[in-house]
């Protein structure tokens, strides 16, 4: 494993960077406290090719030497550093919505949904979380009743889903045969717009308020045979399958926020003088900086790892989600540390370090959560 970025991946990390710097940083704290989720901010993010990254080109891609799955990472590490909400509303387009397609869906599915969301003309999302079925995914109660026409009727709901509202295609989860468990789970392409799908509660979150997390609502929504993902009772494994890919976004999304608030924290240390001199010339502060940089580039490496793994077609769901639990630990643990190198101040939402603490929570809780990585590993360990 070889973590010398070649041209293609620093292209993509430095293209990310760029909208960073010039269109996130400047209103990432008006947009954060005002929870403004900027529709043409996301159109223009969309429209870089990031979402192409590792899609082949005949999808719209960037092509096999154009990009990979660390290209993508990296892009998604690059743009948490600005803003983790914009961060996770492109990997839950990218890694949620647009791949299950490219990995389950016909020809004919990639041809009318994969390609605008990897060209950045349409915004994805995933809906598999329901009010009792949340760590437990089995218990979907939504359903869907096959007709005689072959169509299916989808009644139920979906919550905490990120894009919800805004995307335009979504892949939802219901039980087609709930004596099936598991196996009575299909997937669905849903677009919006469709009648009886609408839209709930938004939630009022901790933190990532640059994104957007709505409530799903299915009422006697008809959805054609041809939108079916995957086979039908084959919901419950694509979902899963999606997620594994999912986290190592999640911790990509980790390491950024880890070392935003990392930089903020060395520079706050640098120019805050007490006892007559620089925090950072302290011993204990400095230590701790350090300290916040070895747990980063260790998670650094399990997630590029995993990321590798992905691109390179081998077994990646436990790496995955061992670099998702290690990654969002770390960012929790450096994003608290920088709030104490900053004092009251990092109390304050005046400065960022408040921010990149609260962002960083999300990432322990979704796309599994970290006990759910613990069961991953220990079952991979214990098989
Ligand atoms: C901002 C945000 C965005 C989200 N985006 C999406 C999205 O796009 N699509 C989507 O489908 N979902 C999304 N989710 C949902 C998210 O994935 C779930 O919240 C998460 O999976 C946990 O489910 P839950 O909230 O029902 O918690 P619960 O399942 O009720 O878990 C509560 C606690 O119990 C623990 N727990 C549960 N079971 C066990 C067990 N067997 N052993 C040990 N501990 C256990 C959990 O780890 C957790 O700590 C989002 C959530 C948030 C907050």
């Amino acid at each position: 494993m070889d973590f010398n970025l070649t041209e293609v991946q620093q292209d993509f990390m430095n293209l990310a960077r760029d909208f960073g710097e010039k269109r996130l940083a400047p209103t990432i704290m008006e947009r954060d406290h005002q929870g403004i989720y900027d529709d043409a901010l996301i159109a223009e993010l969309l429209s870089l090719g990031i979402t192409g990254a590792y899609f082949e080109e005949k999808y719209g891609g960037a092509g096999d030497d154009g990009g990979d799955v660390l290209s993508y990472i990296l892009a998604v590490e690059e743009l948490a550093k600005y803003d983790a909400g914009v961060s996770i509303t492109l990997s839950a387009t990218v890694s949620l919505c647009a791949n299950p397609i490219w990995q389950f869906g016909t020809e004919e599915q990639k041809e009318k949904f994969l390609v605008p969301l990897v060209e950045g003309t349409k915004l994805g999302a995933f809906g598999l979380t329901e009010p009792n079925a949340g760590t437990d995914a089995s218990g979907q109660q939504t359903v869907a009743v096959k007709n005689d026409d072959g169509t299916y009727t989808l009644n139920g709901s979906k919550i905490f889903i990120t894009n919800g509202g805004h995307a335009d295609i979504y892949i939802v989860f219901a039980m087609t045969d709930k004596s099936k468990g598991n196996h009575g789970i299909t997937a669905f392409i849903l677009e919006d717009g469709m009648p009886g799908f609408t839209y709930g509660k938004k939630e009022d979150k901790m933190g990532i308020h640059t994104s957007v997390t709505m409530e799903l609502v299915f009422q006697d929504v008809k959805v054609p045979a041809e939108n079916m993902l995957g086979e039908e009772g084959k919901g419950f494994k694509i979902a899963m399958m999606t997620l594994d890919g999912g986290r190592i976004g999640v911790g990509a999304q980790a390491l950024g926020i880890a070392e935003a608030a990392l930089a903020d924290a060395v520079e706050y240390s640098k120019q805050r003088v007490q006892f007559g001199k620089p925090l950072c010339k302290f011993q204990s502060v400095s230590f701790k900086l350090a300290d916040m940089k070895m747990q980063i580039e260790a998670a650094r490496n399990l997630v590029y790892k995993a990321a590798c793994l992905k691109q390179e077609g081998k077994p990646f769901t436990v790496e995955a989600a061992i670099a998702k639990r290690v990654a969002s630990d770390v960012a929790m643990r450096v994003s608290t540390e920088a709030v104490q190198i900053f004092g009251g101040y990092g109390y304050s939402e005046e400065y960022p370090a408040a921010r990149h603490m609260r962002d960083a929570k999300i990432t322990q809780i979704y796309e599994g959560t970290n006990e759910v990585q613990l069961m991953v590993t220990a079952g991979a360990l214990l098989r």
